[in-house]
């Protein structure tokens, strides 16, 4: 038995649990730090996609938890604080995310019940744009078939009478999920959290100092002085992580600047909105778009990964040289926005492992803190089945598997998750 799962069954012999919790810092026991017994069973550091998620299953399995972030709840500097992300079930073969994007979407759902249309998630359904043989989308036809999700595989012809505002140029196949689309991704942060929050999670704004030491963790100290005491503390810090601990991961994170443009429409032209344009995905070019939601415009990113790029000081503002690449392809690929004007744009960070694997491990010398984040750009429709497994990895010692783990985070980037 490890020593968390021995900890938390000490605690939850004590009883009591979330007896003392207020919805909020008043009343919370946070400065606490003279005390033997922790202030919180669990101490999540970040609200991003995957903190507020793992504090939300955390909290209804029970356990004292405070949730901190230094910015704010899906603040703009967090990964998790653009408008729109894509939630799609293909992934090659890499089948465990395909499993996880089955489950997520059903948490998702359950969030807001399946009343459509839903303030989170947009089933604009999501099109895999494919040229010959590309392994990627055949395999992925394959895991979809075999998991039972339900997709159609278009030939060129379908394409051109179902979607006819896109020129499809080389594409000559593409695979369509219907019950896929996107989530109101900064919106969707907001309510989990407050779903949290109102169930008894403490939430503080405090940026949370680097922890430091070996064994075990007993407290965390804020850049403001305040202390906290936990049994268990889990670092969700999508790109700051390798600013926490540059010792561990000061070398398999990589923060890399991406951009995000918004074109908008002509007047009166509802080609370009759900359900007219579904999520797109153009591998080969490494690019894809989300149709414009709520009038901000038809947004279109490029996935290939940009410079390095450090969270806090990054400047926000696009690339002009991005952008007339963008603008060469959406001219090629979308006819009529040829001419259409920028209506928005947002400059983000993925937070890349070597390959894209997830990091979900404990820290090697700190046997009570659990590392969370590299989402690799594609995380954050795997928020709640993320929050699901590091939930009963705390509470239960359960091992993770080896995809996950910090021993199979390489120092050099080779992408093999897309
Ligand atoms: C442009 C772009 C497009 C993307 N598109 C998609 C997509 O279509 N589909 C998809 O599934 N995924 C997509 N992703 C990836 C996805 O958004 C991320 O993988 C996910 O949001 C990461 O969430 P996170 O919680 O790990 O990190 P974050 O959202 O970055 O959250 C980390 C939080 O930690 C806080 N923090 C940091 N340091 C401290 C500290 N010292 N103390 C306290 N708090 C701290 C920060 O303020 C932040 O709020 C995209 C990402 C980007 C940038």
């Amino acid at each position: 038995m490890g020593t968390d799962r021995r900890r938390f069954m000490q605690l939850a012999g004590a009883g009591a649990l979330g007896a003392a919790l207020a919805p909020g810092v008043a009343g919370s026991p946070v400065n606490g730090g003279a005390r033997a017994r922790p202030d919180y069973d669990v101490a999540v550091i970040g609200a991003g996609v995957f903190g507020v998620w793992i504090a939300h299953q955390l909290r209804q399995a029970g356990r004292r938890v405070v949730l901190l972030d230094a910015y704010g709840l899906g603040n703009a500097r967090a990964s998790s604080g653009g408008q729109t992300r894509v939630i799609r079930m293909g992934y090659g073969d890499k089948e465990i995310y395909t499993r996880w994007s089955l489950r997520s979407l059903e948490l998702w759902e359950s969030l807001v019940g399946r009343a459509a249309p839903s303030s989170i998630f947009q089933k604009s359904g999501v099109l895999w744009m494919a040229r010959g043989e590309d392994p990627l989308t055949t395999t992925t036809v394959a895991t979809l078939a075999r998991l039972g999700v339900p997709h159609e595989r278009l030939t060129r012809a379908d394409l051109e009478s179902r979607w006819p505002q896109i020129d499809f140029g080389p594409v000559t196949w593409a695979i369509h999920e219907p019950g896929s689309g996107f989530l109101v991704a900064f919106h969707a942060v907001q309510v989990v959290a407050q779903r949290a929050i109102g169930a008894g999670v403490a939430y503080l704004q405090e940026a949370v100092m680097p922890p430091s030491g070996r064994g075990g963790l007993s407290a965390i100290t804020t850049r403001s002085g305040r202390t906290l005491r936990a049994g268990t503390f889990v670092f969700a810090c999508g790109p700051w992580l390798p600013k926490l601990f540059p010792g561990v991961l000061g070398e398999r994170i990589f923060p890399t600047r991406q951009e995000v443009f918004y074109f908008g429409p002509p007047a009166g032209d509802d080609r370009f909105g759900s359900p007219a344009m579904p999520v797109w995905v153009d591998l080969a070019e490494e690019i894809y778009g989300v149709p414009d939601f709520k009038g901000r415009g038809f947004k279109v990113a490029p996935d290939r990964h940009g410079p390095p790029a450090d969270p806090d000081s990054l400047e926000r503002v696009v690339d002009p040289a991005s952008l007339a690449r963008v603008r060469e392809y959406v001219a090629r690929r979308f006819p009529a926005l040829r001419d259409a004007p920028i209506t928005g744009s947002e400059v983000c960070q993925y937070e890349n492992t070597s390959n894209g694997d997830f990091l979900i491990d404990r820290h090697p010398e700190l046997e009570n803190v659990w590392l969370v984040g590299g989402g690799s750009g594609h995380g954050f429709k795997h928020g709640p089945a993320v929050g699901e497994y590091v939930a009963a990895r705390v509470l239960d010692g359960k091992p993770v598997e080896a995809l996950f783990s910090l021993a199979t985070k390489a120092r050099l980037q080779n992408r093999t998750v897309y």
